[in-house]
């Protein structure tokens, strides 16, 4: 395989310190770009700026080199590329794929929970009657971007023929009821996940995302975006994802398990790379 065929990344955002379930998942991914003889990458998803902190996001960069990995510079910061997104989100808009949504998040759960699907299943919307929407435009009331997923459809033609490849599994089709109306553009950001995600991946030439099995679900709403923004589809690969002892999903606030704790109480990179499998 040539060096430019596999490109991979890890994309922490920096809200807290990495924990061994960020070792696993940067790890999985050096070593399969090691393996493919391709490139590793690194992302720092901070759009969201009033959670990111700069502390962590030198901590990541310290913890990654303590685990023993490298990467290659300059690394994305998605601050830095806002205007990127909102070059997407208008090209979306131009078209007539996204509408505004007024709804408080507590309104969306209520109607999600009403759904006749139930509330495992993502929220789907409507554009709001055009005065009804300059009222509240009037009034000043915030408003997230959603993507239709009705005009996605119709500009698309349908959904049939979008899947995307999870490796080790092969092409999974879209499912729409994973999909619903996504939030593209957060009323407090301009910009939202999958949209940033999207625009990045593509930017930085990733052919294989690896990433927690958690996201799984977002590879749906990202392919979509694909197709909408003609940009290439990169290989999935959800790894699994490593569990505290009691079976739960690590959480940014663990004290004692983040890469920096095990540091201090004298865990080795290579003890704790054995213990992850490596
Ligand atoms: N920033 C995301 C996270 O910390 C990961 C995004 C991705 O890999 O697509 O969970």
């Amino acid at each position: 395989m040539s060096r430019q065929a596999f490109v991979t990344r890890f994309a922490p955002s920096p809200t807290g310190y990495l924990h061994r379930g960020h070792a696993f998942s940067a790890l999985t991914a050096h070593e399969a770009a090691r393996a493919a003889h391709g490139r590793f990458l690194l992302r720092i998803e901070d759009i969201d700026t009033a959670r990111r902190r700069p502390e962590f996001i030198a901590a990541i960069a310290e913890d990654l080199a303590w685990l023993g990995l490298d990467w290659e510079t300059p690394v994305r910061v998605q601050s830095e590329h806002f205007a990127d997104y909102a070059a997407a989100l208008a090209s979306l808009q131009a078209r007539g794929l996204v509408y505004r949504c007024f709804k408080t998040r507590a309104a969306v759960a209520k109607e999600i929970g009403r759904a006749p699907h139930g509330p495992a299943s993502p929220y789907v919307g409507a554009p709001l009657q055009p005065d009804e929407e300059a009222r509240l435009i009037s009034q000043g009331l915030p408003y997230a971007w959603r993507l239709s997923l009705a005009a996605a459809e119709r500009a698309l033609g349908g959904l049939g023929a979008l899947a995307f490849v999870e490796e080790g599994e092969g092409p999974v089709a879209l499912d729409p009821a994973r999909i619903g109306d996504p939030i593209l553009a957060r009323k407090d950001l301009g910009v939202a996940y999958h949209l940033a995600v999207v625009v990045d991946d593509a930017a930085q030439g990733v052919t294989h995302v690896i990433r927690g099995e958690d996201l799984r679900e977002a590879a749906h709403v990202q392919r979509l975006l694909q197709a909408l923004l003609v940009l290439p589809t990169p290989a999935y690969r959800h790894h699994p994802l490593i569990l505290r002892p009691d079976g739960k999903r690590f959480a940014k606030r663990d004290a004692g398990e983040t890469l920096r704790d095990l540091r201090a109480h004298g865990v080795t990179p290579q003890a704790l790379r054995r213990d992850l499998g490596f």
